[in-house]
């Protein structure tokens, strides 16, 4: 109640650097240009952005080799110094304004995946986060994306269904490993996920190897078929 009372009194700040800014929610004119947006082109599945213009369909050498389990990904932002601070635990009073502005830009690099969904969904929150936070951030970026749409978000039709452990340092193949049957779908929505196209709500994309595990769960369940949309993603440099 106070931190509440304490929000609308205190000026809006920057959500990547903490300056004080016109409306909350903003990024300062110096923060604004070192975030680096996602847009065309990027591969047709998986959203990673290509140097040159290939054409709307052409996928990655990554998604051709090795298709992604889920239909399309698509994120907002790269993942760097810059975004990495918008990935941090929040503190208490930016958490709305964060999923409002983060929730239009995912909005906007979504695109018809949003217009394709019918159920939103969070990836249940992140081993190691369990420690540090008592949020999920992938919820609260699911409401933000949610917000102006007419989604349906089901905030715990994923659930961790065993420990995974720690994620660094391992290798793509091994990260799908340590994930696999990692997620399970809550029995109260078995009924709700069939046939349905369900868009899965996380904040960064590394590998894909969570976003695939999530996805070959709701897959079973029934779902028609599963996008992913994330704040920021990993963008590697071509070898
Ligand atoms: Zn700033
Ligand atoms: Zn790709």
């Amino acid at each position: 109640m106070l931190l509440r009372l304490l929000d609308s009194v205190l000026p809006p700040l920057c959500l990547g650097c903490n300056e004080i800014v016109a409306e909350p929610g903003a990024l300062c004119a110096a923060c604004w240009p070192g975030f680096t947006f996602i847009a065309a082109p990027h591969c047709a599945r998986c959203g990673v952005p290509f140097a040159d213009e290939v054409g709307p369909d052409a996928q990655c050498g990554a998604c051709l080799k090795r298709p992604p389990r889920f239909r399309k990904a698509r994120a907002a932002l790269v993942y760097d110094d810059k975004s990495r601070r918008l990935v941090l635990p929040f503190k208490h009073g930016d958490r709305t304004d964060m999923a409002r502005s983060c929730g239009r830009w995912m909005a906007r690099a979504a695109g018809d995946l949003l217009a394709e969904a019918e159920l939103i969904a969070p990836v249940p929150l992140h081993w190691r986060r369990l420690f540090t936070r008592r949020y999920n951030q992938a919820l609260l970026l699911a409401r933000g994306v949610a917000r102006d749409s007419k989604l349906r978000i089901i905030p715990d039709l994923l659930r961790r269904a065993r420990w995974t452990g720690s994620q660094a340092g391992l290798k793509a193949e091994e990260r799908r490993k340590n994930v696999r049957r990692a997620f399970e779908l809550h029995p109260r929505w078995a009924e709700a996920v069939k046939d349905k196209a369900v868009l899965l709500v996380d904040d960064v994309l590394t590998t894909g190897a969570t976003a695939e595990a999530c996805t070959v769960t709701l897959q079973r369940a029934g779902a028609r078929h599963v996008d992913v949309l994330t704040l920021a993603r990993v963008v590697r440099p071509a070898l």
